[in-house]
């Protein structure tokens, strides 16, 4: 009986087990003919998650695919190309890069090998080339070996417009910039047919964002106001479910407006770093977001002190 017992806990643990290994890095959701989102982890950059812990994007057009955004190293584009070939039955002949974070480009080396042309706007560039090699030094720790020989590339001919209207395969795409938002030079990309927002880091739902030092949140609730302003169908955020306006609005727009106009008072007054992150530490509307005991706190201090030294 007790040996029955242990072998069924064994085997109970085993599937669980299998099925935690199972489990894809990155899930895909269609949301129109040929279009479809890969949504990734919402937890950290792990060695297990390649890195791969963001929302991608895939378009299918006659000529060959559309990814949106190329991952953290070559593991992870290598993982990106294959769901792309799975979903399209086609290589990656475009990458469009939204953003200058780690995890929306540093794979581009291996898409340009592999024969894809790289598209980003300028001031998207201006910021990959600037932080491109501290952030794969800053990955080291987690990815290890995944990250060696990595090198950053940026798009050869970026885009020098702020709003650029893209035909790859024949697919109505725009690639717009509207403010300096988690990173300066963040874009998104819009399909005006489809309705279908990627709008890269500048929406997070389920999870908390990160106020980061490269971050203007000011400037990023303006963008984020410009992005639900196309009126989507359909948001594949940066990070978190797809979802609608309404949903992006409650878990970005008002906690950015929260802290932005909390913070711009406080500084405006004076009162002190600490007194900013006392009095809005607490914040029970978003509390429920996952990582907010770990980054809200700094993300109130960023937010004042870039107000406290008028940037
Ligand atoms: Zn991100």
């Amino acid at each position: 009986m007790m040996k029955k017992r242990l072998f069924s806990l064994f085997g109970a643990l085993l599937l669980s087990t299998q099925a935690a290994l199972a489990e894809p890095l990155l899930k895909a959701e269609k949301l129109a003919d040929g279009v479809f989102g890969l949504i990734g982890s919402t937890a950290g950059r792990l060695h297990e998650n390649l890195g791969l812990n963001a929302n991608y994007g895939v378009i299918d057009t006659p000529d060959g695919a559309i990814l949106i955004d190329s991952g953290a190293s070559a593991s992870a584009a290598k993982l990106l190309s294959d769901e792309v070939k799975k979903l399209t039955g086609k290589p990656v002949r475009w990458v469009i890069n939204t953003g200058s974070q780690d995890h929306r480009w540093l794979g581009n080396a291996y898409f340009a090998a592999h024969g894809a042309e790289i598209i980003a706007l300028e001031r998207t560039v201006a910021t990959q080339r600037r932080l491109g090699l501290g952030q794969i030094e800053a990955l080291r720790p987690a990815l290890r070996e995944q990250v060696d020989g990595l090198e950053p590339m940026s798009a050869e001919r970026p885009q020098a417009a702020d709003q650029v209207a893209l035909q790859p395969g024949g697919r109505r795409i725009e690639l717009r910039y509207f403010a300096d938002a988690h990173f300066a030079g963040d874009s998104v990309v819009w399909l005006p047919k489809e309705k279908i927002l990627f709008s890269g880091d500048h929406i997070y739902v389920d999870r908390l964002l990160g106020i980061l030092p490269e971050s203007n949140s000011e400037t990023w609730l303006a963008a984020f106001r410009q992005a639900i302003a196309l009126q989507p169908q359909h948001i594949v955020p940066g990070h978190g479910r797809v979802c609608d306006s309404a949903r992006a609005q409650r878990d970005t727009g008002d906690y950015l407006a929260f802290v932005v106009k909390g913070t711009e008072k406080l500084a405006a007054d004076m009162a002190g770093v600490d007194v900013a992150v006392k009095g809005l530490g607490a914040a029970p509307e978003f509390e429920h977001l996952l990582n907010f005991s770990d980054l809200h706190k700094g993300n109130v201090s960023r937010a004042y002190l870039r107000f406290e030294s008028g940037q």
